[in-house]
């Protein structure tokens, strides 16, 4: 058990990759906050947890929201007594070419991307440090942290950012054994990739099927979808790390798509 009593809170749990990590990390002995916004979703991980003999409870938090995410953190604190483990994981995707961006749908892409991060980092970092134990704090990025697509500049821009939130974060969380890591996946297959298919073969007037083999797929060296699974391997390898020795890095997996 590599995650034996810890505590660890994982949004945009209700879904996809979250809800992979939150299943992971309980799977390791973790106690787990389903953070999202869809309590109903949330709340339906958590007892799936309950029932395997773990410990989890769903908290209602829209992480744009300073209150939302003070609130929810400190439920997970009373609940659980502490947070080791934070995973920044919420997201969406909106595609469009930059020139017809419209501005609001900019603004709500780096609000849940970037504005989420800070602000669920800045209400558990108030924990560990006070805790004195250290803790792990992982910001799902995504190859495009490190690289660009079409159609997705805000979606970009807010995952390059985490990789300077996060340096900062191991810099400044080091001399209380904070550690800091950006986990960059490829395309996996959650509802937020399967929203996008027809959309990006509408925008660039391709098949689905060439959507996902020409533009999803065509980079890695086995055709193979990213797989939940392999992300939240990387998740539990990060939290239940004990020392500063990963600290600042991100790790890319992609099935060899983006090497960096
Ligand atoms: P998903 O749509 O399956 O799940 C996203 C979850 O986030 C949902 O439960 C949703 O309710 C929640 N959410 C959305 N906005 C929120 C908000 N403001 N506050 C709280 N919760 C909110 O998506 P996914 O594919 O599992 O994506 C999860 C993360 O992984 C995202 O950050 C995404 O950018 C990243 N990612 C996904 C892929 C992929 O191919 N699926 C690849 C790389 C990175």
């Amino acid at each position: 058990m590599l995650m034996q009593d810890k505590v660890a809170i994982v949004t945009g749990a209700a879904s996809g990759i979250g809800r992979g990590i939150a299943l992971a990390f309980a799977r390791e002995g973790a106690k787990v906050a389903i953070a999202d916004m869809n309590l109903e979703g949330a709340e339906a991980v958590a007892k799936s947890i309950r029932d395997d003999g773990g410990q989890a409870i769903g908290v209602a938090m829209n992480v744009t929201s300073e209150e939302e995410v003070n609130s929810g953190v400190e439920k997970t604190v009373n609940e659980f007594g502490r947070v080791d483990v934070l995973v920044s994981n919420a997201g969406v995707q909106i595609v469009h070419p930059v020139h017809e961006f419209p501005f609001d749908q900019w603004k709500t892409m780096l609000a849940i991307h970037l504005d989420g991060a800070f602000l669920t980092t800045k209400a558990c970092l108030k924990h560990m440090y006070g805790q004195g134990q250290g803790g792990s704090i992982i910001y799902i990025g995504s190859v495009h942290s490190k690289m660009a697509s079409l159609l997705k500049a805000p979606y970009v821009t807010a995952k390059h950012g985490l990789i300077g939130l996060c340096r900062v974060v191991a810099k400044e969380g080091a001399a209380h054994g904070v550690r800091a890591n950006v986990v960059c996946p490829g395309f996996v297959r959650t509802p937020l990739v399967d929203k996008q298919i027809p959309e990006q073969a509408r925008e660039l007037g391709i098949t689905e099927e060439d959507v996902i083999k020409k533009i999803m797929l065509n980079e890695t060296v086995d055709g193979e979808f990213t797989t939940v699974e392999d992300v939240a391997a990387a998740c539990v390898f990060l939290g239940g790390h004990a020392t500063n020795a990963f600290t600042g890095q991100s790790l890319i997996v992609s099935h060899g798509w983006c090497m960096e």
